[in-house]
């Protein structure tokens, strides 16, 4: 569901996050996922119905509110990109108001991201691949996707990409399963700053709910 440029369906947000990310982060879980991964950790996020409806100004507001207490964002979900509009426009104004930086959890691969259509993000374009030249010089240059790569790109810090499966769980340095892919897209951050990062945290919301989260949000049953 490609929702307007002006609002976003969220599944969940949390303004103070330890294991999302590295240092302490602002988190958006975006509601809608059809990508179905066998195993998956969020499947209350996959129903595009699901969730609330936020305006992305509102979001902006929430997060620029925070930015003496956070480093950065963390975009997660859901699939992010299934609402890229949205999700585009919340990156751009955060950049352009901001010093935070930006980690986003994909289910595509890069080579999807790159085949996104634009216009129903749940759709793969089969043709225009990104030669091997984009490729190549995509994830580093400058800290600069090459021409050819989608906007939200450009306001990404770390893009972590790829589906979870089951078979390959891994669960540390932010990697749910072993395939998935990160492109760190700027010099802000390196393979240290994930490796860091708690597998998972025990959050107390005011109302006194306990929300388990982080990229083994099941640490804690296992012990
Ligand atoms: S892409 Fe993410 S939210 Fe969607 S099914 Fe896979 S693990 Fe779950």
């Amino acid at each position: 569901m490609n929702k307007s440029a002006s609002e976003l369906q969220i599944y969940g947000f949390l303004p103070l996050s330890y294991s999302n990310g590295p240092g302490c982060r602002a988190v958006v879980w975006v509601q809608g996922c059809t990508l179905n991964c066998p195993g998956c950790f969020n499947p209350e996020s996959h129903a595009f119905r699901g969730g609330q409806t936020v305006a992305i100004l509102d979001l902006l507001h929430q997060i620029s509110a925070l930015q003496s207490s956070i480093q950065g964002v963390t975009i997660s979900g859901g699939e992010p990109l299934q609402q890229i509009t949205g999700v585009t426009a919340l990156l751009r104004e955060l950049k352009a108001e901001t010093d935070l930086s930006v980690l986003l959890f994909t289910g595509y691969t890069w080579d999807e991201v790159h085949r996104l259509d634009v216009g129903d993000p749940r759709r793969v374009r089969r043709t225009r691949r990104p030669s091997f030249e984009e490729k190549r010089r995509s994830p580093t240059v400058n800290g600069e996707p090459s021409g050819g790569s989608p906007k939200f790109l450009r306001y990404v810090d770390i893009l972590l990409a790829g589906r979870f499966q089951r078979n390959l769980r891994v669960a540390r340095g932010l990697l749910g399963s072993a395939n998935k892919e990160i492109h760190f897209l700027t010099d802000r951050y390196g393979p240290a700053d994930l490796e860091s990062v708690p597998e998972a945290e025990l959050v107390m919301s005011p109302s006194g709910e306990i929300l388990s989260t982080g990229i083994d949000p099941c640490f804690w049953e296992k012990r």
